[in-house]
């Protein structure tokens, strides 16, 4: 039986979004979560136009130990902040299993990044939480890894797992990771879990996301994940892949006659 996650959205006709169940989740908002006044500019601006969870990072993972890592707990702060102002879902990456409870006061959902696909004592404590975990895939896993690392979650307890494709590496470099829409339909058989994509990390580049986003509604996601950004050119993180406001709505428009959860 295909597995449902319910997540409390305030923003919603029901109070609650399902993923994984007949329509498809749009969760977007900023890649890392900088101010009030962007998070809650991008806040307001993804809820008028079909999101009804808010991304955003507050422990960010960089690849440099020079690069931004975000705001910690100031940044959940303004993720609950919004939250209570607009009434969307959060959801926001959790690094540390000690982290884990912290990070769950001011979440609707855990995300766990590529790079702690296989980090089994953060799977380990996330499933002893019950909170909506999302799996991104390990940037080189197998899709039989990331499976098992889902179980890690699964086996302790907590049934709340939504895998996230969100590009792998390969030998091309015209993209910042490759997305393996092939993932999905395969995932959808052989797992119950839901699954949804992240075009921005999986493509590095903002002009390329409405085309995989559309390409992964067709592949049979359950949601997408997109950053976006008031100023992608002057954001802290990730602004080459960050959609501006009016290329967002643009998205939303394309995405007209897909069957939304609102
Ligand atoms: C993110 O979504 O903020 C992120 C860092 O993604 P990934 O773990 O896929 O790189």
């Amino acid at each position: 039986k295909d597995t449902i996650v319910r997540v409390p959205a305030a923003c919603t006709a029901q109070g609650y979004v399902e993923i994984g169940g007949q329509n498809v989740v749009m969760m977007a908002g900023p890649c890392t979560v900088e101010s009030e006044k962007q998070l809650l500019t991008t806040a307001e601006a993804v809820l008028e136009k079909g999101a009804v969870i808010l991304r955003g990072g507050a422990f960010k993972p960089s690849t440099s130990p020079y690069g931004y890592r975000g705001m910690g707990l100031e940044g959940l702060k303004l993720l609950a902040k919004a939250r209570d102002t607009f009434g969307l879902a959060v959801i926001t990456e959790v690094m540390t299993p000690t982290d884990v409870s912290l990070v769950s006061e001011y979440a609707d959902i855990l995300q766990i990044g590529t790079r702690n696909m296989q980090n089994y004592m953060l799977l380990d404590e996330v499933g002893r939480s019950n909170m909506p975990v999302v799996l991104k895939r390990g940037m080189s896993a197998k899709i039989e890894e990331w499976l098992l690392a889902a179980e890690y979650i699964l086996a302790q307890g907590n049934k709340n797992v939504i895998l996230c494709e969100r590009g792998i590496r390969t030998f091309e470099s015209a993209t910042r990771n490759t997305m393996d829409l092939s993932a999905i339909p395969v995932v959808k058989n052989l797992s119950h879990l839901p699954i949804i994509s992240d075009p921005s990390q999986g493509t590095g580049h903002r002009h390329l996301v409405e085309a995989m986003s559309l390409a992964s509604v067709t592949a049979g996601s359950d949601g997408l994940l997109v950053e976006v950004h008031p100023n992608p050119e002057e954001a802290l993180k990730d602004g080459a892949q960050s959609l501006t406001i009016g290329q967002y709505q643009q998205l939303m428009a394309r995405l007209n006659g897909v069957a939304l959860a609102v």
